[in-house]
């Protein structure tokens, strides 16, 4: 049987609600004039919500504005102590936490080292980091929303990983979300990295504002993160985006997946370690990495060359199936080593239309750094709160839902 679920008022309220919430994000404090304009709703419709969304302190009013003729105006913002959120990162070295406030600004770090932990040995540690991060800074615990977690790989239903023994060991079927929820005692919502990341960029970097974009997430492996036509494109299984199998060189080098040539195997961080002849573990801090490079400058310079070869086939196909606006670069890659391979992207294979004029460049790295993913983590919690479906918040504002 076929389902198509309907529009009742109750949605189209909390709909409503988020269009609000989602234009002040975007485009910073507005008057309710302004949010009329630009949403499309009556004026009493956004008066309603924004009474609402100021009696749940989500909200705050501004200093109201004198204007020419007629009555000031009185812009709102949202309120950053209206609600906090945790997001948590899980890779194969790492684990971290950042505790962010309503308008996403960090208030507190926590990072700890893992090596390819099993679920038994990472509950504890994200724990200790929920932990930590609710200890060092002082807010009021009733305003915590929930807790996001981002991790590498594939997933089965919502919030049960089905993720390859390539990415980490024992976590085939392990249903994160309710384990880690039972632990900590607040909602624990799922997504993988590259879609956090995704997310991440979307509310607070590079990406604020665009309709159609790629995410590619290069850590430990390389995954994409895809928000298209203003939603965030899951597929079928939640596995789109898992480009890292895609064979960039037929008969190439073999892939844990069984494969040989995937794109895994020439562009990720794994990669990269394993042209230094290098272990995970010992790159525990950002620096040793760093003097690493410096001083294997050639090898560095080699791996980029051959890494920049599947980028551009990786690019060209992107930019094929998808038609993004922008491919954005970013994830726990270490700047220098970015920098390294989008220095040899250049020229990149013609696209389909070269005669058209693009308002962004084809490539852009992100804005947020390595904890894009967490901080889309951490947005996951703040949207699921007015909204179950967060790709639905996303659609385009300025038209009628
Ligand atoms: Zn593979």
């Amino acid at each position: 049987m076929k389902v198509i679920s309907g529009t009742n008022l109750e949605q189209a309220k909390s709909h409503n609600r988020r269009v609000v919430i989602e234009s002040i994000r975007t485009n910073g404090p507005l008057s309710r004039a302004a949010l009329a304009r630009l949403t499309a709703l009556t004026t009493q419709t956004v008066s309603n919500i924004v009474e609402e969304l100021e009696r749940a302190e989500i909200l705050k009013a501004e200093a109201p504005q004198r204007i020419a003729r007629g009555q000031p105006i009185t812009p709102y913002s949202i309120n950053p102590d209206g609600g906090y959120s945790i997001g948590l990162e899980l890779e194969r070295d790492h684990a971290v936490g950042l505790l962010t406030d309503l308008s996403g600004s960090v208030r507190a770090r926590v990072e700890r080292v893992v090596d390819r932990p099993t679920p038994a040995d990472a509950m504890p540690i994200l724990a200790a980091i929920t932990d930590e991060l609710q200890r060092s800074f002082s807010f009021d615990r009733a305003r915590l929303l929930g807790v996001g977690i981002a991790l590498p790989g594939r997933y089965a239903t919502e919030g049960v990983t089905s993720l390859s023994p390539a990415t980490l060991p024992g976590w085939q079927n392990f249903p994160v979300a309710r384990e880690l929820g039972k632990l900590l005692g607040v909602p624990v919502l799922v997504e993988n990295d590259a879609t956090a990341a995704a997310i991440g960029e979307r509310l607070y970097g590079v990406a604020r504002g665009l309709n159609s974009f790629v995410y590619l997430f290069l850590g430990g492996g390389i995954g994409a993160g895809m928000f298209l036509d203003g939603h965030l494109y899951r597929g079928s299984r939640s596995n789109a985006g898992e480009i890292g199998h895609m064979i960039v060189a037929p008969n190439g080098l073999p892939c844990i997946c069984g494969k040989r040539g995937c794109l895994d195997r020439y562009v990720s961080l794994g990669s990269a370690y394993e042209y230094l002849n290098i272990r995970e573990i010992e790159l525990q801090a950002p620096h040793t990495l760093d003097a690493l490079i410096e001083q294997q400058r050639s090898r560095i310079d080699e791996w980029a060359g051959a890494a920049a070869e599947a980028m551009r086939q990786t690019i060209d196909f992107l930019e094929l199936a998808f038609d993004p606006q922008t491919i954005v670069l970013g994830g726990p890659m270490p700047p220098s080593l970015l920098q390294r391979l989008v220095s040899q992207l250049e020229p990149l294979h013609t696209p389909v239309n070269p005669g058209i004029e693009r308002s962004l460049p084809r490539i852009v790295i992100g804005t947020t750094g390595r904890d894009t993913a967490i901080l889309g983590a951490a947005a996951l919690p703040i949207f699921s709160q007015t909204n179950p479906q967060f790709d639905v918040l996303q659609k385009p504002i300025g038209k009628k839902p």
